[in-house]
């Protein structure tokens, strides 16, 4: 890899062979990041030489963890619209408001990224099989990816998890388990059978090739904002590879000489079912515990224990950031209102984002010169549809129809 120097923990800075698998640091068991030579991809390309590429992740390619000349395991994902939200704005007295809509990817989220990426070094790597943990979308992509490179891949969710995720990876033939209990259970039995059946363990952060496809959403936001960055940034955590991604992006960027600007503010939200970033944010603690009963509709939002807490925790301090818990109630009303206002229909994890707004407006912690970016992690149509007034039946004469519907609309 040209211009990957090495692999480095994150914690206590020992450096690993890019040219093995990497898991956790060998150290300290902490998660791994992939190091470049940034002077050396700045002096090679141009920031302007971007824009005449294939749009997608892989006009990054130089930052990112591929051989040279060598094909990455795609569907297309990336290159995703930052939308302008003017009507949203409006609603909560804002003048600069963007949606990033990671729900346009393949898979219908940014999960399609961080799979396309690791999937991608797994089979450079020779690895036989790919194994996940996963609240759903995560597991889907995996799938997807595997059965785009010809790898066998399984996958482990609770058994509440989204039927279209789990289909999605039934359908690409990958062997799915179902289990009791959380992503957390889910990533103890990965882990156990990854290393008996010698498979690679894709759980969140605990290989660093996912990071390094998730980073692609941070670097295309630099460029859709002209090289510049918002002021505020908000992104709906679970396990936290967007949030880390998207940091790690503008701080190599920054590195390269490409971003002058500061980082963004970083705003992880939560559910308040499940919200050990937030507690331990409040708390002021260095890394998170594991949250008790974890419940929220927002099946990506729950992970009661996130393996990169610490990292996650630091990137909030870093930018005089913030976390935030919000209700189911306040998440189901905001993916109604994002709909109605803008169109955009999104996955309940991405609601949270946009009711987190509600919750700093009340602070009155939103000024209305802020540039904001809402990260949208995924579409709404992989989920159940939300209870919503049903259509109305139209009686069978054409005639009768007819002044039915225009006695609706009328009124
Ligand atoms: C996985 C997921 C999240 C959370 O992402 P992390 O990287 O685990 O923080 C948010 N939204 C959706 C739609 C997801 O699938």
């Amino acid at each position: 890899m040209r211009f990957v120097t090495h692999i480095e923990c994150t914690r206590c800075g020992h450096a690993h062979d890019p040219t093995r698998v990497a898991t956790v640091c060998g150290t300290c068991g902490q998660m791994l990041a992939v190091r470049y030579d940034l002077g050396q991809v700045a002096a090679h390309v141009r920031r302007d030489q971007l824009s005449a590429r294939v749009p997608g992740m892989y006009r990054f390619r130089e930052l990112l963890p591929l051989l040279p000349d060598e094909e990455p395991v795609t569907l297309g994902e990336g290159g995703t619209p930052l939308l302008p939200l003017p009507r949203l704005a409006a609603h909560f007295g804002l003048r600069h408001l963007w949606a990033k809509d990671e729900g346009q990817n393949p898979t219908g989220t940014f999960k399609a990224r961080g799979l396309s990426m690791a999937i991608t070094r797994a089979r450079s790597l020779g690895t036989r099989g790919v194994m996940i943990p996963s609240a759903g979308n995560a597991g889907g992509a995996a799938a997807v990816y595997a059965a785009r490179a010809g790898l066998r891949a399984a996958v482990v969710v609770p058994r509440e998890t989204p039927a279209a995720a789990v289909a999605e990876a039934l359908i690409a033939g990958a062997r799915v388990f179902t289990i009791e209990g959380s992503i957390a259970t889910a990533g103890q039995v990965v882990s156990g059978s990854a290393a008996a059946l010698g498979w690679f363990d894709l759980s969140t952060l605990k290989e660093p090739y996912r990071l390094e496809g998730k980073k692609t959403i941070g670097l295309e936001l630099a460029e859709q904002l002209e090289w510049t960055t918002p002021d505020l940034l908000i992104y709906p955590t679970g396990g936290g590879t967007g949030l880390l991604g998207i940091a790690k992006a503008y701080e190599e960027l920054r590195a390269m000489g490409w971003l002058q600007r500061p980082l963004p503010r970083f705003v992880a939200v939560q559910a308040e079912g499940c919200a050990p970033v937030v507690r331990a944010w409040l708390e002021k603690a260095a890394t998170t515990t594991p949250w008790e009963h974890p419940v929220t509709s927002a099946a990506g939002l729950r992970v009661p224990a996130p393996f990169a807490g610490r990292q996650i925790l630091e990137v909030l301090r870093a930018t005089s950031g913030g976390a935030i818990a919000v209700s189911e109630a306040a998440i189901a009303d905001a993916q109604r209102l994002l709909a109605r206002l803008e169109g955009v229909w999104v996955a309940p994890e991405a609601a949270a984002a946009v009711s987190a707004l509600g919750v700093l407006k009340d602070r009155r912690d939103l000024s209305s010169d802020l540039r904001i970016v809402l990260i949208v992690t995924g579409t709404g149509i992989k989920y159940v549809p939300p209870a919503l007034p049903s259509p109305l039946a139209l009686p069978r004469s054409d005639d009768a129809a007819v002044a039915t519907i225009c006695r609706a609309l009328r009124e």
